[in-house]
């Protein structure tokens, strides 16, 4: 509830997501097969073959039509690292001579871990074994300054990321096996580049074929994190490590949600639309697309006519957690039960988040827009420098969504402690 530093914050955003677009066309342009940092390892990438489904959600599996780069597309494009089963993550903190690390670099590696781990545990339901891997526990020092590699907001993958990985490599080949993980994690030291709060530098390259190899495999999948994201508000021991999850999100191949305008069409309720603040998991439809969810936990209402449906919290494991709507081929409405508890610690109204989804709109671009039941009340959460109005967008028992170009209507009917009940009906086939 400061609107001040949550501009502030909001705007090196705005430029990081540029950043990604740049960075992605050049990923998905390039991308085939299996793109992950190694191929040694035999489980086959991230959609496909982790995807729980049956003939039954066969309209619910929406894909896009033509290019796009990211998409949330189901069962997402090949070349993006596997995220369920045991992930290693090869974690690499780097300096400069024109910035060398301060202090002991596994300081840098303890302001993301365990608890990145941790929060890739509980939003997975221990489907991902996320495991940081530290051959090198110092600074790695390159060779050139950091100001000879040209990196700012929005530089591309050519030239100056490319020499930085080539030298990346050089240096940690020594030591490191890069066959023996499925993506890498670099770790700038803070002092390398502007303040996060002027600039966001933070970025992944996903799903890239053009990088550089390593011990004969590209290094396809690579999340560098600058800075810190401290906004001065008191929160960033708590909740400064999220960069790291949201961009190894982009390396399991989920899209930005944040726009060109910031986080105003998803809020918190997506560590890949705003990553600090108040903490938030992953949307439903995420965790299907992750493999994060079976089948049975997943209702497919393609068929005109009435149908109920129950929800559980998705923060807990086990039972029911999204119900999708599918308007067509590209596109279609979730459903799900959001409360507080595991990584939705900061909700502040529990109930039925309802958002479109469309796999046609690429990353930063909108593909997910949530559905405000409250417009305009300034939203219910007291966190500083957060997105507010989204967070009372839920729907509570005896509210409705209602859709009527579409001839789609959720309504909320009843609220038990660990389950919810929603009535949806549609006119019309998806
Ligand atoms: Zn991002």
């Amino acid at each position: 509830m400061q609107p001040q530093p949550s501009r502030r914050r909001i705007s090196p955003r705005r430029l990081a997501a540029l950043a990604s677009v740049t960075v992605l066309t050049l990923a998905v342009s390039t991308s085939a097969g299996n793109g992950r940092l190694s191929p040694g390892t035999s489980t086959a990438g991230a959609g496909p073959s982790t995807l729980s489904r049956t003939s039954v959600h066969a309209p619910c599996m929406i894909s896009p039509e033509g290019e796009v780069q990211m998409s949330e597309g189901i069962p997402t494009a090949p070349g993006y690292t596997r995220s369920t089963g045991t992930v290693r993550a090869l974690t690499l903190m780097i300096d400069f001579s024109d910035a060398p690390g301060e202090g002991d670099a596994l300081d840098r590696y303890r302001e993301f871990f365990p608890e990145t781990s941790e929060w890739f545990a509980t939003s997975s339901y221990g489907r991902l074994d996320y495991r940081p891997e530290l051959p090198v526990p110092d600074w790695l020092r390159m060779p050139k300054s950091f100001r000879a590699y040209g990196i700012e907001r929005g530089a591309p993958f050519d030239p100056g990321y490319r020499e930085l990985v080539r030298d990346i490599v050089a240096e940690a080949d020594p030591e490191v096996d890069f066959q023996s993980y499925d993506l890498l994690n670099v770790l700038v030291t803070p002092n390398a580049g502007p303040a996060a709060l002027d600039t966001v530098l933070s970025v992944t390259f996903a799903g890239n074929k053009e990088a550089p190899s390593a011990d004969g495999v590209p290094v396809s999948n690579a999340s560098f994190v600058y800075s810190r994201q401290d906004d001065g508000s008191g929160s960033y021991d708590r909740t400064g490590y999220r960069v790291l999850p949201h961009e190894n999100g982009h390396v399991f191949g989920l899209p930005d949600l944040y726009t060109a305008e910031g986080g105003g069409a998803v809020g918190h309720w997506d560590i890949m639309s705003e990553d600090w603040g108040a903490n938030n998991d992953l949307l439903a439809w995420h965790k299907w697309k992750l493999g994060w969810l079976d089948a049975s936990q997943v209702g497919c209402a393609a068929d005109p006519g009435t149908r109920e449906y129950a929800l559980t919290p998705l923060a807990r494991a086990g039972g029911p957690k999204l119900v999708f709507i599918p308007l067509d081929d590209h596109s279609g409405y979730a459903v799900e039960l959001r409360t507080r508890a595991g990584n939705d610690e900061a909700v502040c109204r529990p109930g039925v988040l309802v958002y479109r989804v469309d796999a046609n709109v690429d990353t930063g671009m909108g593909p997910v827009t949530v559905y405000d039941s409250r417009r305009d009340s300034g939203g219910c959460t007291r966190s500083p420098n957060v997105h507010a109005e989204l967070s009372d967008a839920t729907f509570v028992p005896g509210e409705s969504f209602v859709d009527r170009r579409a001839g789609v209507r959720v309504a909320v009917t009843a609220a038990e402690a660990e389950e919810y009940r929603v009535r949806v009906t549609r006119t019309s086939p998806g």
